[in-house]
Parts: C-alpha cells; sequence; structure tokens
C-alpha cells in the first residue's frame, strides 16, 4: 500500500492547529475540538468530529491523512486473554493483548512499540521477525486506546494497567514511546497515572539512564531471564554490549532519580535458568540499591526454539529459595497459549 504523501493529522500538535485554524478564520476554540476528538475521543475518520462544521473537517481531510489502526483479527483464549491484530496504514501489522483478572477486576493491555523487533533473543517469536519498522506514538497510543475501549466492551470493566511489553523493543523506539506516554497520562489524552504504566525492556543502560534523565514516573521492567552474564549472552544477545553490572548501575540511577518501580521478568527454562544455583545468583543480583520485584514467567513453545518449559515443582521450588532470602517474587502462570497471545509468542501470525 502506498503511503500517503499528505502529512498525518496525529502528528500535528495542539499548537500547530491553533495556527492552522487561526489561517483558515476559524475560531481559536476549534483546534482544541479537533485535538480533543483525536486524542480524548480517539476519532479516526474526519467525519467522526460531529461538531466540527463539515467545511472545515473536508478542508482537513484535503490536507491532512488520519493513520488509525484497523483491526484485522481477534481471538479469544480459553483463559479469556484476548489478542488482537491491527493492520497499520502501510498494511503491517502488530498485536495487542488484553490479560484480564476476572476475579478482581483488572486488565492489563500488553502493547508493541515495533513491528518486528531487532534484538533477536534466542526464546522470541518476535525476534525472529527481525526489526521492520518503529511504531509512531498515534499508533501506540491506539493500541492503549482502543484496549480501554475493548475492556469496556468485551469484559465488563475498565482496562487497569498498560505495560510496553508486546513486539519490540520500546527504548529503540524511544521518541515515540515516550510520547504515547506522554498522550496517555494526559488529560488531553487518556488521563491515566503513570503509575499504572510499565515499560519492559531488554536492557539497554544508556537508555535507562536517559529515563532516569527525563525523571519519568511509570515503572520499569527489566527482561532478566538469567542472572549471570555468561547464559544472558546465550539467550539475548544485547547482554553481550549491556552486561549485567552496567545495567545494575543503570537502574540503580534509575531509581536514585525517579524512585520508579522496578521488576524483573524471568521466563523459566528447563534446565537453562530454573536450578538453585540460578537462584541464589538472581538472590545475589537483586541485592542492590533499590528495591525489586521478580515476576517469573512460565515458558510457552515457540516454533523453532529447543527451549522447553520448567515444570511446576521446579518453579516453586526455585521461587521458594528466592523468596526466602527476602526477595518479592510473584509466579505468573501464562497466559493465552492457545492463541500465541502469551509473554514471546507475538509474531502475527493469527489469520
Ligand atoms: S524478547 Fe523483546 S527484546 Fe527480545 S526479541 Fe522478543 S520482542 Fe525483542
Amino acid at each position: 500500500m502506498a503511503i500517503s504523501p499528505k502529512p498525518d493529522l496525529l502528528s500535528t500538535s495542539l499548537a500547530d492547529l491553533q495556527q492552522l485554524c487561526t489561517k483558515l478564520g476559524q475560531p481559536a476554540y476549534r483546534a482544541r475540538q479537533v485535538y480533543d476528538w483525536l486524542w480524548r475521543h480517539g476519532a479516526r475518520q474526519f467525519d467522526d468530529m460531529t461538531n466540527i462544521p463539515a467545511t472545515l473537517r473536508q478542508t482537513l481531510a484535503d490536507h491532512f491523512t488520519l493513520s488509525g489502526l484497523t483491526e484485522d483479527v481477534r481471538q479469544e483464549s480459553a483463559d479469556g486473554t484476548i489478542k488482537t491484530r491491527y493492520r497499520l496504514q502501510d498494511g503491517r501489522f502488530i498485536e495487542t493483548v488484553i490479560i484480564p483478572v476476572r476475579e478482581d477486576r483488572r486488565a492489563t493491555a500488553c502493547v508493541s512499540a515495533q513491528v518486528g523487533c531487532s534484538l533477536t533473543c534466542s526464546f522470541c517469536a518476535t525476534g525472529k521477525m527481525g526489526r521492520i519498522r518503529n511504531l509512531t506514538a498515534s499508533e501506540i497510543y491506539d493500541q492503549a486506546f482502543l484496549s480501554a475501549r475493548q475492556s469496556l466492551e468485551l469484559l465488563g470493566y475498565p482496562l487497569t494497567n498498560i505495560v510496553y511489553m508486546g513486539m519490540g523493543e520500546p527504548l529503540l523506539n524511544f521518541g515515540p514511546v515516550m510520547e504515547s506516554i506522554r498522550l496517555i497520562t494526559s488529560p488531553d489524552g487518556m488521563g491515566w497515572s503513570p503509575k499504572r504504566i510499565t515499560v519492559s525492556t531488554a536492557g539497554i543502560a544508556k537508555m535507562i539512564r536517559r529515563l532516569a534523565d527525563e525523571q519519568v514516573k511509570f515503572n520499569l521492567a527489566l527482561s532478566l531471564h538469567a542472572a549471570d552474564d555468561e547464559k544472558r549472552n546465550q539467550i539475548m544477545p544485547i547482554n553481550e554490549t549491556n552486561q549485567l553490572a552496567s545495567l545494575m548501575e543503570s537502574l540503580e540511577y534509575f531509581y536514585q532519580m525517579t524512585k520508579g518501580r522496578i521488576s524483573y521478568e524471568y521466563i523459566a527454562l528447563r534446565g537453562f535458568n530454573d536450578t538453585l544455583p540460578d537462584a541464589d545468583r538472581l538472590i545475589k543480583l537483586c541485592r542492590r540499591q533499590f528495591p525489586v520485584r521478580v515476576n517469573v514467567i512460565e515458558y510457552n513453545p515457540v516454533e523453532g526454539v529447543d527451549f522447553q518449559k520448567s515444570d511446576e515443582a521446579t518453579i516453586d521450588r526455585f521461587a521458594r529459595r528466592v523468596r526466602e532470602k527476602g526477595v518479592m517474587i510473584t509466579v505468573r502462570r501464562s497466559r493465552g497459549k492457545d492463541i500465541d497471545a502469551a509473554c514471546g509468542q507475538l509474531a502475527n501470525k493469527a489469520g
């Protein structure tokens, strides 16, 4: 599909819209109305802007595009997990997952930051796609916005959390990711508290420091998956240039500057990182100058990958050992496996 030469209205700031309205002889409040339609109401068709005069809507349509996401395939897992594949304006696809916990009336949207991913973690289906392109801020925002709507419609209660843990490495698409969070947390957008948002990274020390310098208010998750460099190098090539010592220093700095919540994601891989010596290395890594919570995640099979999931008893033994040493640790049973919506499985396979 050819990309339209017209600029995207979703990349236009409120100040630019105000200038445009002045130029078109429109009252200043029109800019605010259009902006509200775009972000607070999520309008992705000019005709949705019902209180904007038809002539202005037409002028906007003549000069701008509106690059919304189109729902392509939606799947629901037996456990209630909802995976939606969206088509982007250029014909590419991304996936967004909602993980509900109905008994607590909680629902977490897992949003993508890139089409594919360049980091080639060996256990991950997205990494096998390679990086195709970065998402724009609005493409990320729209996943959150549409997930909030889906949560109300399909689950009957509001979305409670957003995690940047879908396809791609968020910190390698820094500007658009930050802008999407600004919009999600702005009263001009979804008006969310940043405390309900978690950005997950495979671990890029320089970028974690940048988050610290920007004094962000959201939570940070490190996809750790192994507590020593040798093993981590084997499964996450990014570790070769971002060794654990430098990652730990960057996390300490992040905590110093933001006091934000930090967690480690740890996918349990049978015989690789689930032994008691692995648990001891993890405990050691958790003894730093910042509080941390560990989330152990069940591994989900990915085609063409040799790893096996750890059995429940092994995971429980591992978690017990870590917990006994005073580290906060939670075991998360995998969700959405039957529809390839689980951690590390997103690869636009549906349909
Ligand atoms: S685990 Fe995350 S960072 Fe690693 S390849 Fe998959 S999407 Fe990329």
